[in-house]
């Protein structure tokens, strides 16, 4: 698509109409702005519009619309594709916009898209309530709600999405809606998974449900030659594990951390990573059959909701490099397990993971036509999380995560949310939203017929759909 670069004179006249700052190269504050979790990243904006209120957010999509400026939205900055940053657009930044407002009497929560997990799961907890969330607590909520939203409680209250009950939007027209069951519902339904391709969402409303402050969590480490029994175990505990069960099984390399035998230190292992979203106490009986088995490493016990939000965070720092594969497995096969254990032993850095994350339960019994998602009946998730720092390793990195995937083909059902993926392109696209890709077509026609926001794992209208058909590209 061809994008225009605003000159300084429209720069200017923006500046004079909004409230926030308007960052360009060379500016104070634009490397910050330009900056994103994934540090492969690298992407020159010219022009940053850090937006304080929805009426900025229309000022912006008003003036790229006119100058036929590309438009990318950035709200937690964690989106692995680079999506939410244009190389000579406009970005609408969103991490300015940061109210939350809780109703303990109605668990309900209002909150701005700039949110991020940390600050949501913080204001929630003081009421003992909680929406399904990021399991990194600098995630934003935006772009992980819109892309699904898997979290640990998940299997009890379902995805983020599921608790979506209202959106601000602004159109690719300029006009500031709203969606919710009764107004706009179509749009409503299409942000329950469908991305960043409707609109900019300037304020979620989720449904709140009672969890914690405390619940049970942590993790069980265990020497790698466990693996592939240990995985088969926990298959079967899944099997008839309650809702209140989450977490997964994950495939790492042991930190060089104190609370680590020496000898573990650097070398493969495998954790169980428990979360239980009930009575503590009832969450340390059900994992006590892993606990009774005897792992090197036993982090688990009651502990804050928060602190199991941040159980991850440690491990996941900004600015390392990231790229990342992941597919639905309707069934965890045995092959497919050993595949995963193949693969960490050939692991080339220490700090990525790979995680079998247990599906089922709540996020299964929501109806299919009732959000965006392609697929709700798949047991598991397998999530590689490839990730390391020196950009001289990016190639012998990104082939294992690839060589990974390859070899996971065989057994992946598809349908994977499209946020969990370094992949783009359209055959992605249509393979997460399956039977609802025509539905989301006919939305986004309605909506931003222009395809004003097109990054991303992007849904096309149907004008270009055709056209792009026509020329054969
Ligand atoms: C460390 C880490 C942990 C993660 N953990 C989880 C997890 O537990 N569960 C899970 O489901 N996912 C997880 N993710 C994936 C996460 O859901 C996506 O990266 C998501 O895009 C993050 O949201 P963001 O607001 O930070 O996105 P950004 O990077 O700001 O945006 C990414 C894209 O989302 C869309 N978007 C963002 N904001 C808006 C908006 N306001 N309006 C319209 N479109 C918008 C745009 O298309 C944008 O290009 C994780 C990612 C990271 C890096």
């Amino acid at each position: 698509m061809a994008t225009q670069v605003l000159d300084s004179a429209a720069i200017e006249q923006l500046r004079g109409s909004v409230k926030g700052e308007v960052l360009t190269a060379g500016g104070a504050g634009y490397e910050e702005a330009r900056t994103v979790f994934n540090g492969m990243i690298d992407t020159r904006p010219a022009t940053i519009v850090r937006c304080k209120d929805p009426h900025d957010v229309i000022a912006v999509v008003e003036l790229a619309r006119v100058r036929a400026c590309e438009v990318s939205i950035r709200s937690g900055g964690h989106g692995v594709t680079g999506s939410q940053l244009t190389d000579e657009g406009i970005v609408v930044d969103l991490t300015a916009m940061k109210r939350i407002t809780v109703d303990p009497e109605a668990r309900t929560a209002r909150v701005q898209a700039g949110v991020t997990w940390g600050e949501l799961d913080a204001a929630t907890q003081e009421h003992g309530l909680a929406v399904t969330g990021g399991r990194v607590p600098s995630t934003g909520i935006a772009g992980l709600t819109l892309g699904a939203g898997s979290g640990w409680i998940e299997r009890k209250f379902g995805f983020t999405c599921d608790s979506l009950i209202e959106a601000d939007v602004v159109t690719a027209d300029g006009r500031f809606v709203r969606a919710n069951e009764t107004e706009n519902s179509d749009l409503l339904w299409a942000l329950k998974g469908g991305g960043g391709n409707f609109g900019v969402v300037t304020q979620f409303t989720y449904r709140l449900h009672p969890v914690g402050p405390m619940v049970y969590g942590g993790m069980l480490v265990f020497p790698p030659f466990a693996a592939r029994e240990l995985a088969q175990t926990y298959r079967e505990f899944m099997r008839s594990a309650p809702d209140e069960v989450g977490g997964g099984f994950a495939f790492v390399t042991a930190p060089p951390e104190e609370f680590v035998p020496e000898q573990a230190r650097g070398k493969p292992a495998v954790g169980i990573i428990a979360t239980y979203s009930g009575d503590p106490e009832e969450g340390e009986r059900v994992f006590g059959p892993f606990k009774d088995m005897g792992p090197a490493v036993d982090l688990t016990g009651p502990m804050p909701y928060v602190a199991v939000q941040a159980l991850l965070e440690h491990g996941n720092p900004p600015g390392n490099r990231h790229y990342w594969k992941a597919d639905l497995l309707d069934e965890l096969t045995d092959e497919a397990i050993d595949k995963l254990a193949d693969a960490h032993m050939r692991m080339p850095s220490p700090l990525t993971v790979m995680l079998l994350q247990p599906l089922g339960g709540a996020v299964s019994r929501v109806p299919a036509d009732a959000t965006a998602l392609g697929r709700r009946e798949a047991g598991w998730a397998y999530h590689v999380i490839s990730q390391w720092v020196d950009p001289a390793d990016d190639e012998r990195n990104i082939e294992w995560t690839r060589s990974v995937s390859q070899s996971l083909e065989p057994y992946a059902s598809g349908g994977v949310y499209i946020t969990y993926t370094s992949d783009t392109g359209e055959a992605r696209v249509r393979d997460a939203f399956r039977d609802h890709y025509d539905r989301l077509v006919a939305i986004k026609d309605r909506y931003d017929p222009g395809n004003m926001f097109h990054l991303g794992q992007n849904i096309r209208p149907s004008i270009e759909a055709a056209a792009r058909a026509q020329s054969g590209s």
